[in-house]
């Protein structure tokens, strides 16, 4: 087996694990920081991906003078976050994230300006304009100033290297991680890591984030020891399937009221709106809330679309047809260029013919529990980005994501540095025990059903029944799985499937339909963590 050392070890080379990297090294230059990335560099994760007109990050700089601050913002995250967020989190997030981007500019990123500043725009969950961005590409262009700052100051980067389990010392401490590169299995010895390997929209048949997000960063973290907050919270949203690549069309295309109709031509939406709410209202909405939340009567578009799709009733590429075809080009131009030109350059045109819409995971509100630091609580693990969980509650303010990647990759980073300054190398003695295992056929057949059925039960609409059939699933082939990417994949559903299962009510982005409503007793947070037979225990 191949081994490297470092002392703090950074996996996952997205927004969080760019900026915990560069914190590191800044912070102690004497350490040896090592970045590893399953992927390339500046490919992998949801970060890196380009599938949406504009990626928003959030500071209440106030640039478009609407009276923003600190406190408008940390309020605004509370109240999102639907009783579930973590209020130290959000104080941390609203009060730090000016600084952050702040220094993000100073390394050379360019937001999107507008009348001589630079432009802020009101995203969903937020009262003022807070987000700034660089178009579709706003993530992207963070990892590359940090990228480019972190190597100079000797940062490391490890490529297409895949790390599938965290090792421990004897007394439990994590020391260093296993993964495999080339078909070859390596071992990286370190002082102290940082997981910053992202959400698992891939564990889903149809999502609309990087490939690479299979959740094996949570399979490693309940493994390890750590608890897991709102893990019923993700992000689900309407995404292009025809022309067949993933896209989440610009806002402003709802505000246009497009007629949405199955494959049999019916326009279904009248028939899923309900309490008073029309059609054009709920459309209306779904210009505020691009992911599916119980918050806004937007829902009724996601449901409605969602259940058309697994009636049977959508297009053979799984979507609705999405039809702005009264809307004239010049309009269509106007309010959404870049969807227009990216759709006409993927071949269709949307002021002809319609495009066809289905709904895809995007993004994981809840993850791994953290302290202010990012400390997980397994000694010499932190973590950071959409893998963790807390500075987000049900829901969460569009933009957050990103600063969230940015301030709390900030204090991870510091805190693991601090951290692999002061204590030694351990648990080398005890690598060699493992060996990792590739999927096989058979395996990759079970995957692909794993994420049709996590796709229909566990996103937009789930309830009981359905949720049991996971639980039943995964329970079958828990008995024979062999690698750890299938393991980790089974891990990581029933962790899932229990916290949905656990929740009968509905809140921000989750909805039971067996429990419609929210029930002020349910305000509060599910916390599940590796029991003494292994399964997943409420703590
Ligand atoms: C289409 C889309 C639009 C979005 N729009 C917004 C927006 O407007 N505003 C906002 O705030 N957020 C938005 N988000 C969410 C936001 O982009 C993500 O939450 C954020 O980029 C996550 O950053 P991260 O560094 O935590 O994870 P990621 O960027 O996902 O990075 C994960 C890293 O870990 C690596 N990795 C994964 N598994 C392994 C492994 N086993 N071994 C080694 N490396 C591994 C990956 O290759 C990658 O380098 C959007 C997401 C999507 C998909």
């Amino acid at each position: 087996m191949n081994t490297i050392y470092c002392d703090v070890l950074v996996i996952g080379g997205g927004a969080a694990g760019s900026r915990a990297a560069l914190e590191a090294k800044q912070a102690s230059p004497e350490l040896d920081v090592l970045v590893v990335v399953d992927s390339g560099y500046d490919t992998g994760g949801s970060t890196n991906m380009i599938a949406s007109e504009a990626l928003g990050i959030n500071a209440p700089f106030n640039y478009e003078g609407d009276g923003d601050s600190v406190d408008i913002y940390e309020q605004d995250t509370v109240t999102t976050g639907g009783g579930l967020a973590n209020p130290e989190l959000c104080r941390i997030i609203a009060e730090e994230s000016s600084a952050r981007v702040q220094e993000l500019m100073d390394l050379g990123l360019e937001f999107t300006q507008r009348d001589g500043h630079i432009e802020q725009q009101k995203l969903s969950g937020c009262t003022k304009a807070r987000s700034l961005t660089c178009y579709g590409s706003t993530g992207r262009a963070m990892t590359g100033v940090m990228k480019r700052k972190a190597q100079a100051l000797g940062v490391q980067i490890a490529e297409n290297l895949k790390i599938t389990r965290l090792h421990h010392n004897e007394q439990g401490v994590v020391c260093g991680a296993f993964g495999t590169k080339n078909g070859q299995a390596v071992f990286v010895s370190a002082k102290a890591v940082v997981l910053a390997t992202g959400g698992a929209s891939a564990m889903f048949s149809f999502h609309v984030a990087s490939p690479t997000q299979t959740g094996d960063g949570w399979a490693m973290a309940y493994d390890a020891g750590c608890q897991f907050v709102n893990m019923e919270s993700f992000q689900c949203g309407p995404a292009v399937v025809k022309p067949g690549f993933t896209f989440i069309i610009h806002s402003h295309m709802w505000r246009l009221l497009p007629k949405l109709t199955n494959a049999s031509g019916e326009v279904f939406l009248p028939r899923y709106c309900k309490d008073g709410v029309t059609a054009e209202t709920a459309l209306d909405l779904k210009a505020m809330s691009y992911p599916f939340s119980v918050r806004t009567d937007a829902k009724y578009v996601d449901i409605a679309i969602f259940d058309e799709i697994r009636k049977g009733n959508g297009t053979k590429n799984g979507g609705v047809y999405f039809d702005v075809t009264h809307v004239p080009k010049d309009v269509l131009l106007e309010k959404a260029p870049v969807t227009y030109e990216t759709l006409l350059k993927a071949g269709i045109d949307i002021a002809v013919e319609p495009l066809e819409l289905g709904i895809g995971v995007q993004n994981f509100n809840g993850g791994i529990l953290i302290d202010k630091d990012g400390f997980t609580g397994v000694e010499g693990l932190w973590a950071a980005g959409e893998i963790t969980g807390g500075v987000h509650g049900s829901d969460r303010p569009g933009g957050n994501n990103l600063t969230d990647t940015q301030v709390f990759g900030y204090r991870a980073g510091r805190a693991a540095a601090a951290y692999a300054a002061t204590h030694p190398r351990t648990g080398e003695e005890r690598a060699s025990e493992i060996l990792e295992t590739e999927p096989d056929e058979a395996e990759l057949a079970i995957i692909r059903e794993s994420e049709r059925l996590y796709y229909q039960y566990m996103t937009v609409i789930r309830s009981q029944e359905g949720l049991e059939k996971v639980l039943a699933f995964i329970e079958a082939q828990e008995k024979t799985a062999k690698s750890s990417q299938l393991k980790n994949r089974l891990t990581v559903g029933r962790l899932m499937a229990q916290a949905l299962l656990a929740r009968k009510e509905s809140r921000g982005t989750h909805y039971r339909e067996d429990y419609p409503a929210t029930e002020e007793a349910w305000r509060r947070r599910i916390v599940l963590q590796k029991g003494a037979d292994g399964l997943p225990v409420e703590v």
